[in-house]
């Protein structure tokens, strides 16, 4: 680690590798004897179109992307999936399973109640969103168009460790905050979609995985830029894409196959989650705020007996380093977001420093 970067461990936007942030830098007045930027070329030029088909070949090769799923590079972040997916989907039967896990899976969940009849197949908001429901807990409305669940919930620190089984209707699946950190069988779902800053790449693109048949069935109101048949049908160039993101996406997925790829990195992240887990579960102080068999390896929620003390320890650890562990207003505490790019000993170091804080207090 460069002496004058920290321990970044914001929920998003979030740490990008350096390796890539050097490379970004060493190539943004002149990209590979262009004479331009990346942000200053034409979307439609051969250079950038070179870009854009190997990002999107990588991404395809690394995620292991079935040839009946198209790749959109999108805008509007995450979020306007909330409203992508049920304008896009629902008209099949008017019906919609959703489960409510989380802030964004509630927030897609209301969203989506605007469009269409929709049934809370299973929610945990019972106990603060602290458990992942188990598979006997969801109420599957066969007769549903989709069912829509968010594999890793940001703000509360829990994933599912599981893909639901949900027969033959199809699995809509917010991947945003643990896309690329473990293999997925995409073959089992209809649409995954992430928005790219938390593990991917810069704010200001929507990665999105659509199995081909499900688009072309849109509300007859759908907005034009709304509508994956629209991006499908013109590879996501309808009109301007989010080039910069796109190109630094592609040096993400270079620098994973680096990694050892998605398997290697289920390793790595899981190695360096676990570490943390012990060090907290270990400690005096504090406590996990996701139940264990729930936990999410890209965000660990926690805190002390105290406000105030979870205050002096956001302070003093911002103070050695680590920034960015104020927990989400809705969970309070500490939250540490591990995604791919935080390197083994960030966390290590952060072991140390919960560790001898711990003893200190
Ligand atoms: C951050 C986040 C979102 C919101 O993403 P935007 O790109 O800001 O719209 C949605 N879902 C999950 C799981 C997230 O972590």
């Amino acid at each position: 680690m460069m002496s004058d970067r920290v321990y970044n461990f914001s929920a998003g936007p979030s740490m990008l590798p350096l390796e890539v942030l050097q490379r970004a830098g060493s190539e943004i007045t002149n990209y590979q004897g262009s004479g331009m930027s990346v942000m200053e070329m034409s979307h439609r030029s051969k250079v950038f179109m070179k870009i854009f088909e190997d990002t999107q070949e990588r991404f395809r090769t690394l995620f292991r992307v079935p040839d009946n799923y198209r790749i959109l590079f999108l805008q509007g972040g995450a979020s306007s999936q909330f409203s992508m997916v049920p304008l896009n989907l629902i008209g099949k039967t008017g019906r919609a399973d959703y489960a409510v896990t989380g802030n964004f899976a509630n927030v897609a969940y209301k969203e989506a109640k605007k469009y269409g009849e929709i049934s809370v197949a299973a929610s945990s908001a019972d106990q603060n969103h602290t458990y992942i429901p188990a598979q006997d807990q969801l109420v599957l409305d066969p007769a549903a168009s989709y069912f829509y669940y968010c594999a890793n919930n940001t703000i509360y620190g829990t994933e599912w460790q599981y893909v639901p089984d949900t027969g033959d209707v199809p699995l809509v699946c917010d991947m945003s905050s643990d896309i690329l950190s473990r293999p997925v069988d995409v073959s089992k779902y209809g649409i995954i979609f992430a928005g790219a800053q938390k593990n991917m790449a810069p704010a200001g693109l929507t990665v999105v995985v659509i199995r081909e048949d499900l688009a072309g069935a849109e509300l007859p109101y759908t907005p034009l830029m709304m509508n994956y048949k629209t991006m499908i049908d013109k590879d996501s160039m309808y009109n301007t894409p989010p080039c910069w993101c796109i190109y630094v996406l592609g040096l993400v997925l270079e620098w994973l196959e680096v990694q050892g790829g998605v398997s290697g990195m289920e390793a790595v992240k899981h190695g360096k989650a676990q570490m943390l887990y012990d060090v907290l579960d270990g400690s005096r102080l504090f406590t996990c705020a996701a139940q264990k068999g729930s936990r999410s390896d890209m965000n660990v929620t926690f805190r002390s007996a105290t406000e105030a003390l979870d205050a002096k320890f956001v302070a003093e650890a911002a103070a050695a380093g680590f920034t960015n562990l104020k927990g989400h207003r809705n969970v309070g505490g500490m939250r540490a977001s591990i995604y791919n790019a935080m390197p083994t000993e960030g966390v290590e170091r952060l072991c140390e420093f919960i560790r001898a804080f711990d003893k200190k207090n």
